[in-house]
C-alpha cells in the first residue's frame, strides 16, 4: 500500500486517528471500534513506545501492545501506524504486521537514530512518515528524508507537529507554518499531514488548527482520539473522544485549490494589482537602503557609531502607536521594522568598511 495512493483513494480530509498510547487491549480495541463506527477515518494510530519528557511518566506498554494495535486494525479493517525510534522498534513493528511507521519529533532531531532506523529498513517496502524535528530546522527534517531515501525507503510522508518553544502562551508546539510550506516547495511529491493535537496540546484548539492546515492544502490530519481523554495515561489535555472527533471533522470546511472558472478572472486581476504593489514596496526598500548608505557615509566621515539605540526606539514607538490607524498588527509592524533596521545596519556597515 503506497501512502500517496492511500490518501488519494480516501475521502477528504484523510484522517489518522487513535490514542496517544495503547494502554490496554480493551482500551485499544474499543477505541478503534468506536472511531471506525463514528468517524471517517483512514488509518488507526497508537503509541507503543512513548518518548516522554520526564522519567516517571508512562512510557508505553511496549511490544505486547503491538498485538493489540494490529488486532484493532484487523477488527476495524483499518491500516495501523505506530512510532518507531530505534532498530528494535522497527523489527518488532515489522514482525507484528504494522502497516505504516512514523518517526517521532524527538527522534528526527537525532541523525544517529534516524540512520539506525534507515539501516533497519533497508530493502523493506513500508510507508514511513517523518514528523518534523522539535526545533524549527527545515534542513534537519529534510536530512531525515534523505537518510531513508538512501536506504531505499521511498514511500514517505511528512507530519507537521509544531516546534518546541519555551513557555509559549498559546501552543504546546508552535506551528511556524512557513516551515512545512517551504518543505513542500522543495518536496512537492511528499504528502504533508498536520498533527493539530501535538501543536495545540489542548483539545479546544484542535479544530482551529486542523482547519488552518486544510486551508493551506495539507494532505491529511493526525488527531489523537481516546475513549476517556481525561484519564489517558499520556497527553490527556489534547485528546478528543470519538464523538468529538466526528463533530470536529464535520465542522471542517473543505476548500478547493482548483480555482473555479468564474473566479479566475477576478483573481488574476487582483493578483496583478498585488504584484504591482509588491514591486513598489521593493523599489521603496531599495530607495530606503540607498538613504541608509548615505547616512552611513556621513557617520563614517564624522566618526559616529552605526547604531543609535534611542533614535531607533523612538522610531519604533512612533510606528507602533499608529498600528491601529493603518489596520496593521503591532507584531507585524515590529517584525517589518526590525527587518528593515537590520538590513539598514548591514548597508551602513558595508559603507563603514569600505
Ligand atoms: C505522538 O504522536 O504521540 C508523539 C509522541 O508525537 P511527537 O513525536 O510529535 O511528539
Ligand atoms: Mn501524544
Amino acid at each position: 500500500m503506497e501512502l500517496k495512493r492511500l490518501i488519494a483513494n480516501q475521502p477528504k480530509p484523510f484522517v489518522i486517528a487513535g490514542p496517544c498510547s495503547a494502554e490496554s487491549r480493551e482500551q485499544m480495541i474499543s477505541t478503534a471500534k468506536e472511531i471506525a463506527q463514528k468517524a471517517a477515518v483512514s488509518v488507526l494510530r497508537a503509541g507503543i513506545w512513548k518518548p516522554r519528557t520526564r522519567p516517571d511518566s508512562f512510557e508505553g506498554i511496549g511490544e505486547e501492545a503491538l498485538t493489540w494495535l494490529v488486532e484493532a486494525g484487523k477488527i476495524t479493517g483499518l491500516p495501523v501506524t505506530t512510532e518507531v525510534a530505534n532498530k528494535d522498534h522497527v523489527e518488532k513493528a515489522l514482525s507484528a504486521g504494522v502497516d505504516i511507521l512514523w518517526i517521532g519529533a524527538r527522534t528526527t532531531v537525532n541523525p544517529f537514530a534516524v540512520q539506525e532506523i534507515a539501516d533497519a529498513l533497508q530493502g523493506v517496502k513500508i510507508p514511513v512518515m517523518i514528523k518534523n524535528p522539535v526545533n524549527p530546522d527545515l534542513e534537519l527534517w529534510i536530512g531525515a528524508f534523505e537518510r531513508l531515501e538512501k536506504a531505499g525507503v521511498t514511500d514517505l510522508g511528512a507530519i507537521h507537529r509544531g516546534f518546541s518553544f519555551y513557555n509559549h502562551p498559546k501552543y504546546r508546539n508552535v506551528p511556524n507554518w512557513e516551515i512545512p510550506i517551504a518543505f513542500r516547495e522543495r518536496n512537492s511529491q511528499i504528502p504533508m499531514i498536520c498533527d493539530p493535537s501535538h501543536i495545540t496540546g489542548n483539545r479546544g484548539m484542535v479544530a482551529e488548527v486542523a482547519q488552518k492546515a486544510l486551508d493551506l492544502n495539507f494532505d491529511g490530519l493526525m488527531i489523537e482520539t481516546h475513549l476517556d481523554p481525561d484519564h489517558a495515561l499520556s497527553d490527556p489535555a489534547q485528546q478528543v473522544t470519538p464523538n468529538s472527533l466526528k463533530s470536529l471533522l464535520d465542522s471542517l470546511i473543505l476548500r478547493t485549490s482548483n480555482v473555479p472558472l468564474n473566479a479566475r478572472d477576478f483573481l488574476i486581476e487582483m493578483r496583478d494589482k498585488i504584484e504591482v504593489i509588491d514591486d513598489r514596496i521593493f523599489e521603496l526598500l531599495t530607495a530606503r537602503m540607498a538613504l541608509s548608505e548615505e547616512v552611513g557615509q556621513f557617520k563614517k566621515e564624522n566618526k559616529i557609531t552605526v547604531l543609535q539605540q534611542e533614535h531607533w526606539a523612538h522610531l519604533i514607538q512612533n510606528r507602533l502607536s499608529k498600528a491601529q490607524d493603518i489596520n496593521l498588527t503591532q507584531i507585524f509592524i515590529r517584525q517589518i521594522m526590525d527587518a528593515i533596521h537590520q538590513e539598514s545596519i548591514r548597508h551602513q556597515v558595508k559603507i563603514m568598511n569600505k
